[in-house]
């Protein structure tokens, strides 16, 4: 993509008195744009990324059995008053429809998902199942001040998985586990992700919650030292609970423990069958009786694993993406003058297009050189390769990672080579 041509533009004036480091950066690089408190935008680079993202944890949950579907965000009030949560859930988005009828923004799925289910699944034979789904979710946050960790309209992967009992229900969660880490590992942030400890789900103590320790988090969360295992705030007065987790525990030791701050990236319900008690999912078991299935739910939402990573990998200069889900892996910038050199640039971009390495080629004329190494570095993508009179004096390219201070001289002639085999 040649940048003179990006659908992008670098903002100077970013009001920081009011927004987070997430919505600062990634506003100033031109990924997003807010329309309002919680609602962006995504401008070609930032959806690039969330897209990577999402491709990440659907290849991670295809892996687990998932299956991939699309449920609607529209949904009639009848089957929230079926599980009583009209009235409970309060960020729910209500509106009116066609004759006044009462509908709903989907917040979560289980609503559509088990009914669903329902015209599906008869037997034993057809369980496990597993389906996910990569959507927008809508809920009507008090506070969002926190640009992508906390939207009110936002990205989140949900999956839900339907069986015959608790042990096989218990499997699965914990491949789902560990399918979450993978997906936190790809994004850059599995070392400082937590698997924490939570109240909530049905029918089991806790659920589990994946928790990347950041200043700005809005959870704390107590780290068993020396492990990546962490009990939220919320659960701490439950010390039969607690000593589940950490043998002969007691009132008053916290104090051993790690406090830190943390944002929710994901987390993981044993549902047992109070959905499909609500919805009448049931099945035929091997001895021709009726059971509730058993299901769990799974979420983690790939916009504010977004805003995570601005957030936490950034520097005082800007953005910082791992690798893996950069919008490039090459930003290639032309400090050329004459028309000489322009097109030795443009020959090297041709050549990195036709070798399908992702390259984003900042070819604008009269901006300072300057101007253009500060915007690299604002936009983060891992590679610089700088183009100038110097380095092609000596028919190379100048290479410098995001991630570091060293410059490398590259000769031209050895650049497909590099970037076409690094990962
Ligand atoms: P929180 O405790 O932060 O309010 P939650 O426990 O309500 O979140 P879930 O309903 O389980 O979250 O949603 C699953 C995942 O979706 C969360 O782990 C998080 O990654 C993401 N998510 C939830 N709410 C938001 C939001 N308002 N903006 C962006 N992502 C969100
Ligand atoms: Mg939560």
């Amino acid at each position: 993509m040649k940048q003179s041509q990006l659908f992008q533009k670098t903002e100077k004036n970013v009001n920081k008195a009011d927004i987070s480091i997430n919505a600062q950066l990634l506003t100033k690089a031109g990924y997003v744009s807010q329309l309002m408190a919680g609602v962006y935008s995504y401008l070609p680079l930032g959806l690039k990324v969330l897209l990577k993202i999402e491709n990440i944890i659907r290849e991670e949950m295809m892996k687990v059995g998932g299956q991939e579907v699309l449920l609607p965000a529209l949904q009639p009030r009848e089957i929230w008053d079926k599980t009583g949560r009209w009235d409970t859930v309060d960020v729910l988005f209500k509106l009116k429809g066609a004759r006044d009828r009462d509908l709903a923004l989907g917040p979560t799925h289980e609503e559509v998902v088990t009914p669903l289910a329902s015209t599906i699944i008869n037997s034993y034979k057809e369980l496990p199942l597993a389906v996910f789904q990569i959507q927008s979710k809508f809920r009507n946050e008090q506070r969002a001040k926190s640009g992508l960790l906390r939207g009110r309209e936002f990205r989140m992967k949900d999956m839900y998985s339907f069986h015959t009992d608790e042990d096989e229900m218990s499997t699965f969660y914990n491949k789902v586990a560990e399918a979450y880490m993978n997906v936190y590992n790809r994004c850059g942030i599995g070392q400082i992700t937590l698997f924490t400890y939570a109240i909530g789900g049905t029918f089991a103590k806790y659920s589990h919650e994946f928790q990347t320790i950041t200043e700005s988090g809005e959870d704390i969360v107590y780290r068993i030292p020396g492990t990546n295992t962490a009990i939220n705030k919320e659960l701490m007065d439950d010390i039969e609970a607690l000593n589940e987790i950490i043998p002969n525990y007691q009132v008053g030791d916290e104090s051993k423990l790690e406090q830190l701050k943390a944002i929710e990236v994901g987390n993981i319900f044993r549902l047992g069958t109070k959905f499909s008690d609500a919805f009448d999912l049931k099945y035929t078991d091997k001895d021709g009786k009726l059971n509730g299935v058993v299901m769990g739910c799974y979420g983690l939402g790939p916009s504010r694993v977004m805003g995570t990573i601005a957030e936490c990998l950034s520097d005082d200069k800007g953005l910082v993406w791992p690798e893996e889900i950069a919008p490039f892996k090459i930003h290639l910038i032309s400090l050329a003058f004459d028309d000489q050199e322009v097109k030795i640039c443009n020959d090297i971009y041709d050549l990195l297009l036709q070798n399908n390495i992702e390259v984003l080629y900042d070819d604008r004329k009269e901006i300072r050189s300057g101007t253009k190494l500060a915007d690299a570095d604002l936009l983060g993508i891992p590679n610089r390769l700088v183009v100038s009179k110097r380095t092609l004096a000596d028919h190379s390219v100048e290479w410098k990672k995001r991630t570091g201070n060293e410059t490398v001289s590259l000769p031209i002639s050895a650049i497909v080579s590099q970037f076409a085999s690094s990962k």
